[in-house]
């Protein structure tokens, strides 16, 4: 008996390490639905976050084609456990560093460090392992809630799949459904709004509880006040665990409390510091965020105007 479960309860584990591998590379393949192009060192080190996951990227050059440039020269470093923003205008860039740091794609020059370490040199599972990720668009699967959710960690519990919802702001819809959590969504299922779909994203990313957070524009969809209180929750979980997180916004509202916002212009950086820096160095984000106050508050104003 001995002799045979041993094997068995081995192969066990392997086929659960195996299928959450699989499933990590199928988020990464639906994520931007591209070949991988990028080639493996021999017998690669497994990525060690020994100072708590600081990126950085060093005079990085990179473009799809060569020849047109995305990310010129750009340096940034994201310190470990803190919460930092990038902004720029759309096309400037900003998904293509998150597809650099998962290693989509190499870079054509300088390099990208995590703790020290080139991404290049380490195990692509490793990598890929350290970095959650909320997409602009989240790929979801003809099954039900649960088990989308579950996604970000196919060991989970009920409960935890719940109290994760919970942290996401989506539970209370979840639970009004006929179905609850067995409702089955996708192409073949329940069709869900953007907003919803995002919140069970964040769910998922919950549950996969990695220790480096991405958030493309990872709450766009949502109304102003399901926005705020889902970064709430967000920025507590982030603070708990003492994170490093990179959020990508068009809407500055959304990142005000980061400790460091980085504008990003024609491939690289054009100013960086905390909201307050950036507003009184009066540089492009201080235009910016001027504008977008200025539509904010004529959309009050006609909204006021409006005869009830
Ligand atoms: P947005 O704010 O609109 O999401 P972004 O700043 O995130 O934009 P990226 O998605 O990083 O921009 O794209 C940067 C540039 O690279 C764009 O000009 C885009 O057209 C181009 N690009 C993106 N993906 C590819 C690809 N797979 N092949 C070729 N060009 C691409």
């Amino acid at each position: 008996v001995f002799q045979l479960s041993v094997p068995l309860n081995f192969l066990g584990s392997v086929y659960r390490e195996l299928r959450q591998s699989l499933l990590d590379m199928q988020t990464l393949f639906d994520l931007q639905k591209v070949n991988v192009a990028v080639k493996e060192r021999g017998n690669p080190k497994p990525l060690q976050l020994t100072r708590g996951g600081e990126i950085r990227f060093e005079n990085v050059t990179f473009g799809y084609h060569p020849e047109r440039p995305i990310l010129r020269n750009l340096s940034l470093t994201i310190p470990a456990g803190r919460k930092v923003a990038i902004v720029g205008p759309s096309g400037c860039g900003k998904s293509t560093i998150l597809r650099l740091l998962f290693r989509f794609y190499d870079v054509q020059a300088g390099r990208i460090l995590i703790d020290d370490q080139d991404i290049r040199d380490v195990s692509l599972e490793s990598l890929r392992k350290s970095i959650g990720v909320v997409p602009q668009d989240t790929p979801l699967f003809n099954n039900t809630i649960e088990h989308n959710i579950r996604y970000g960690n196919i060991e989970a519990t009920r409960e935890q799949v719940k109290k994760a919802a919970e942290r996401a702001k989506v539970d209370e819809i979840i639970e009004s459904l006929p179905a609850g959590y067995d409702t089955m969504v996708g192409e073949r299922g329940m069709m869900i709004s953007g907003g919803e779909k995002q919140r069970l994203a964040v769910s998922r990313l919950i549950l996969k509880d990695p220790p480096l957070l991405f958030f493309d524009e990872a709450t766009s969809a949502l109304d102003t006040y399901t926005e705020q209180s889902l970064l709430q929750n967000i920025n507590s979980i982030l603070k708990e665990k003492a994170r490093t997180s990179v959020f990508v916004a068009h809407r500055l509202r959304t990142i005000l409390d980061s400790d460091e916002i980085i504008v990003l212009r024609d491939g690289s950086v054009t100013e960086a510091g905390t909201h307050a820096q950036l507003i009184e160095g009066g540089g492009v984000y201080s235009e910016l965020w001027t504008a977008q106050e200025a539509s904010l508050d004529e959309a009050d104003n006609t909204a006021r105007e409006v005869p009830t």
